[in-house]
This record gives C-alpha cells, sequence and structure tokens, in this order.
C-alpha cells in the first residue's frame, strides 16, 4: 500500500510517531510535515524523541491566520499528492493540517483516512470543531477513538467506513509510563529545568503540573481568569508548574498579564518528561486534549481548564478524579482539596507511581488491519 501521511503540530506528530512503525513494517509512507508547528520545543524535538522518520516534504506553512494557513498548505498539498498518488491519506485530529490534507486529497479523488473521527464539543465557535467536522465527512476511513465519538458520528448520519479502534495516545502512553514510573526520573528533569526556573524542586506529589494552549484560553478575559486561577492554587510550597505554549505566552504579553511568583514557567517539554511531570505531580490543570487523556491513563487528578470536553469517557471512567472546572477558580481550589489535600498528596502520588499498570489500546494495529482490508476491497472493486 502507498500512503501519504500528513501531521503540522505537536499532537500529531506524536500521534503519527505511534503510527509510523506499523505502517513502514509492511507499506511505502510518504511522510509530509506542513511546519503548521514551526517551533523546535513544540515540533522538532519529537522527531528525535520518538523516533520519527524525517519529513518526506516539509512545508514550512507556520504562522498567519487559521484562513492563511489552511490556503498556503492546500496550495502546497496538491502537487506533491498529485505526483505521489498515494492509495490513502492518512490526517490526524482537528488542526489546520487536518484540514488541508482532507480537501486536498478530496479534490484529487484521494482516499481520506482520518484518524481520532467523531469528537465534539458541539462548540463551532473552536476552530477545532469545524475542521474535525470537515474532515470526518470528507473521510473514507473514521476511526474513532471512542464509542461517543461513534455515537457522534452516527447522529451525523455517518455510520460507513467509521472503525471503533481505540486511542493511539493511549499505546504511547503505556509503552512509555514503565520508564518514567520510578520517582527518580524526576532528579535530572529538575536539574535540567534550573536554568528555566531557578530553585524548582520536584517531589512526587509536591507541585501541580499544568498547560493551557487552546485559542478560547488566549482571549484577554480568559487569560486573566486562568492566570489568576492558577495563581490561587500555586504556592511556594506546591508551586504550578506551567509548560507554556509560546502561542500562549505571546497572548500573556500582548494582553500584559503576568503570572504569580508561584507559577513556575518552562519551555513546552519532550514526550517523556512532560509524561513523568504529569505523573508525579498532586494534579494537572489543563485544557489540552492529550494532557487530558494521559493524566486519565495515570490515574492524576485533572481539572479541565474548559467549559466541556471531548472526552466523556475520560471523565465517566476517572472516579470523579478528573473534572471540568472551566476558569472558576473557587472551584478549582476546591477540587485540589479533595482531590489532592495537601497534607496527603505525596503518599498518593507514590502510591499512583507504584500501582500504575497500563495497557495499550491496539490503535495502531487495528488502524493499519483496516487500511489493509479497506484498500484491498476497493482495488479488487476496481
Ligand atoms: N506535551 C508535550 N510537551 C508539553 C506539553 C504537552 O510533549 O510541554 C504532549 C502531551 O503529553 C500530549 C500532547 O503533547 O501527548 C498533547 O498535545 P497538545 O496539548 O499540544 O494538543 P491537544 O492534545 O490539545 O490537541
Amino acid at each position: 500500500m502507498r500512503i501519504a501521511s500528513v501531521v503540522g503540530t505537536r499532537p500529531q506528530l506524536i500521534k503519527a510517531a505511534v503510527l509510523q512503525p506499523l505502517l513502514r513494517a509492511r507499506h511505502d509512507e510518504v511522510f509530509i510535515d506542513t511546519g503548521q508547528h514551526y517551533d523546535e520545543a513544540l515540533a522538532g524535538a519529537f522527531v528525535g524523541e520518538l523516533g520519527l522518520a524525517p519529513p518526506d516534504y516539509q512545508l514550512g506553512v507556520g504562522g498567519g491566520s487559521a484562513t492563511e494557513q489552511t490556503a498556503a498548505m492546500l496550495s502546497r498539498l496538491e502537487p506533491i499528492l498529485a505526483a505521489e498518488r498515494p492509495e490513502v491519506v492518512i490526517v490526524y485530529g482537528d488542526t489546520n493540517s487536518t484540514l488541508a490534507g482532507s480537501i486536498a486529497a478530496a479534490q484529487l479523488r484521494l482516499p481520506v483516512a482520518h484518524v481520532e473521527a467523531g469528537l465534539r464539543s458541539f462548540d463551532r465557535r473552536m476552530p477545532e470543531e469545524i475542521n474535525r467536522v470537515i474532515a470526518d465527512h470528507l473521510a473514507t476511513w473514521a476511526f474513532a477513538p471512542t464509542p461517543t465519538a461513534v455515537e457522534n458520528l452516527a447522529a451525523e448520519g455517518r455510520t460507513r467506513g467509521v472503525h471503533l479502534v481505540g486511542d493511539l495516545m493511549q499505546d504511547l502512553a503505556a509503552r512509555l509510563s514503565a520508564e518514567v514510573r520510578d520517582p527518580a526520573v524526576l532528579g535530572p528533569i529538575e536539574l535540567r529545568l534550573a536554568a528555566q526556573s531557578a530553585g524548582l524542586r520536584l517531589r512526587p506529589g509536591r507541585y501541580l503540573f499544568a498547560t493551557v494552549h487552546r485559542a478560547e484560553n488566549r482571549q484577554p478575559a480568559a487569560l486573566r481568569a486562568w492566570a489568576e486561577l492558577l495563581g490561587g492554587v500555586a504556592s511556594e510550597a506546591r508551586p504550578v508548574i506551567l509548560a507554556l505554549h509560546p502561542g500562549t505566552a505571546a497572548a500573556l504579553d500582548a494582553a500584559g498579564v503576568r503570572l504569580a511568583p508561584a507559577v513556575r514557567v518552562i519551555e513546552p517539554q519532550g514526550y517523556r518528561t512532560t509524561l513523568a511531570l504529569q505523573l508525579h505531580a498532586a494534579a494537572v490543570l489543563t485544557d489540552s486534549g492529550g494532557v487530558q487523556r494521559e493524566a486519565a491513563w495515570l490515574g492524576v487528578p485533572c481539572l479541565v481548564l474548559r467549559s466541556a470536553t471531548e472526552w466523556l469517557e475520560a471523565v465517566a471512567d476517572s472516579g470523579g478524579r478528573m473534572v471540568v472546572v472551566g476558569l472558576d477558580a473557587t472551584r478549582a481550589a476546591a477540587e485540589l482539596d479533595r482531590l489532592a489535600p495537601a497534607d496527603r498528596a505525596e503518599s498518593i502520588a507514590r502510591d499512583r507511581a507504584t500501582g500504575l499498570r497500563l495497557e495499550p489500546a491496539g490503535a495502531a494495529a487495528a488502524i493499519v488491519a483496516a487500511l489493509e482490508e479497506g484498500v484491498g476491497s476497493r482495488e479488487s472493486a476496481s
């Protein structure tokens, strides 16, 4: 089979890193990076860390508005896909790269496979929601990570070509969680982070880990609200470690919003470091879809800094450890008291790491098997 994979952002590089080895074991893959995330910490680092092949095409389309980006990607993708003629074009998630990959392929009559299909926030103000809906309806294969995603697709009349395959990110977290289970991994991370945040100490259960990057949380009022929320739960004894996305950093700067001193800002981190920082934290605060699920798989309390989540199963299966708090500072503080009380958070974190057993979802194998079957039957029908 000849496959083209289109990626562009951090979570897409991470997902591609799980699927790529299985694809390449039996098939030809043309790997296309749109360059949507062009920052080294957001993109480049993952290629080396997760063993991704270097892209065959680097489109270099970073920056600009969503429309400008999508348009530039479309015009660069078209001649590449037309020349390569893959039997399937794989797109991931819900970004501009997903949208452009889907449209460019569909216009060339190339079948699209959408990984992470069927997620819905039911909020069309989110750019991601628009991208998902379009990608799902252009796709020949809709690879859904959860039963809710399958139901969402059915509610929109989409049942053919829908495959419930589980979550690729779980495959990766399961594979690498053993490497970060021992709290001793925090030592070298602490040393490395000293250059970014002087005097930062990392002890299991004695810090909170946070990420914030969604467009809705880059608006001035939202920036002020979550900055206050993080400042309210951070203390010298239990700082918030905020792995700050460069887009969010720029938005904070532009709005003149300052973070409290106990909110320790660090650069975006590599995958293993992020997994380790989550596992050994007292709790995670995030608006990231990936970080939410990882926290759920690791069993770490997680406050979701959004008004809704697409990951209903993660909340339902968390035994109350995952809570959608929005930007409500009072609620966030109360949930942290309940889920990670300061006097017990360290022993809770140590027990969690010791008892961690995370199984892979088998999503990568299920996707490859469905494509092999589907492409084979399309060929024999033509
Ligand atoms: N991540 C990372 N470094 C960081 C923050 C996040 O490696 O500093 C990882 C995280 O562990 C998860 C993925 O990036 O695997 C989530 O990506 P992101 O939050 O950018 O996007 P989303 O999941 O919201 O689409």
